[in-house]
């Protein structure tokens, strides 16, 4: 079924209709291109920068957009991409385009040039206090600039392109700026075909677009000269995101595929060190899918990147594990707690029935 709206126009494909909708936990729709998939919230605000002021990144109470702990969730959401930078390149300039404070960049290390844009001002001087060069707040402006043309050898953008006005722009912006052996990597919200959508839907109201793989696909071929990879990210207990990388060197775009083979493969055996790490940090630290190979990997990252808060984020994965087997044993012991008190109601059951079929007996015998 195609309907039309008078305000709707596919940002990736200047579609005119969209073919389904559906709606957010704050009463307002997500338009689905009919053309290519793509969705984006119906009558975007034209200035979203009301959304990151202070508070965003955690610090107030009942936050309906933002992050409640950012601290917390950087470890988790950016400590792959960390690691998947340094596989890829020793060192270099390297962007990141919703830097926040600036976690994934300061923890590259020295051999890095670290550039950041971030919309949020307090987030934004946190970042340069640790060392990184912030160039502006605005992906679309700042990248503009002619000194930032074929500049850096690799992008990164986690969970920052689905709050901008003009995603196929930013995406664009994002490439210009790479040189021509550069990479960008990101990872985005997906409204997945298979998954459960409810953490997109039902929070995080300053988002303006909303992914299908169909529409990420079409954004991403819409660039002559370069090649993309992705695929669904499935988090185990939340929604999907997407994590994808578009390079145009044929070379730098083989190494970063072999890299989401490595991160992806299920267990990390047969993997260099470096890329075990990747492994282990995407599949256990990320997605939340530790298991007994991924757990006898965790030494070697714990030994490169321990910090207070990746203990934190192991000790809750280790004790949602105990707290599932303590379930189950539970759980086993009540099945044969409830299995000995049926049989037993059964043989009383029985008791009763074969007692009252004697006394019917024995008043038959009476008469
Ligand atoms: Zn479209």
């Amino acid at each position: 079924m195609e309907r039309q709206s008078g305000a709707f126009e596919c940002n990736v494909c200047a579609e005119r209709h969209y073919s389904h909708t559906a709606m957010r936990g704050d009463g307002r729709r997500i338009l689905f291109c009919a053309s290519c998939g793509m969705g984006m919230i119906e009558n975007p605000p034209a200035d979203t920068s009301v959304f990151y002021q202070d508070g965003y990144y955690g610090g107030a109470a009942h936050l309906e957009v933002g992050y409640a702990d950012y601290a917390f969730t950087a470890e988790h959401a950016l400590l792959w991409a960390r690691l998947l930078v340094q596989a890829l390149i020793g060192g270099g300039r390297v962007l990141d385009v919703g830097c926040a404070d600036g976690f994934m960049l300061r923890g590259l290390g020295a051999a890095y040039e670290t550039y950041g844009i971030e919309v949020n001002a307090h987030a934004a001087e946190r970042a340069r206090q640790g060392g990184v060069t912030i160039i502006g707040n605005d992906v679309l402006a700042d990248l503009r600039r002619d000194e930032f043309r074929r500049h850096f050898d690799v992008i990164t953008s986690i969970a920052t392109f689905e709050h901008v006005l003009d995603l196929r722009g930013a995406f664009r912006a994002c490439l210009e700026a790479l040189k021509p052996e550069g990479v960008l990597i990101f990872e985005i919200p997906l409204m997945s075909q298979t998954r459960d959508n409810k953490d997109w839907l039902e929070g995080s109201y300053e988002h303006i677009y909303y992914p299908t793989v169909r529409g990420i696909e079409t954004l991403l071929g819409t660039f002559p000269g370069y090649s993309f990879t992705g695929f669904e990210s499935d988090i185990k207990g939340y929604s999907s995101t997407y994590i994808g990388a578009v390079a145009s060197d044929p070379g730098v775009f083989a190494r970063v595929e072999h890299l989401f083979r490595c991160m992806r493969q299920d267990t990390p055996s047969g993997l260099n060190e470096q890329e075990s790490n990747v492994n282990v940090a995407y599949q256990v630290v990320h997605s939340f899918r530790p298991s007994p190979e991924r757990i006898l990997a965790l030494p070697p990252l714990i030994e490169k990147t321990c910090s207070p808060r990746l203990l934190t984020h192991l000790m809750q994965l280790w004790y949602a594990d105990c707290t599932d087997a303590a379930n189950a044993e539970w759980y086993k012991t009540q099945a044969a707690n409830w299995k000995a008190s049926f049989d037993n109601l059964q043989d009383v059951h029985s008791k009763q029935t074969r007692y009252l079929q004697a006394l019917e007996e024995s008043k038959k015998t009476d008469e």
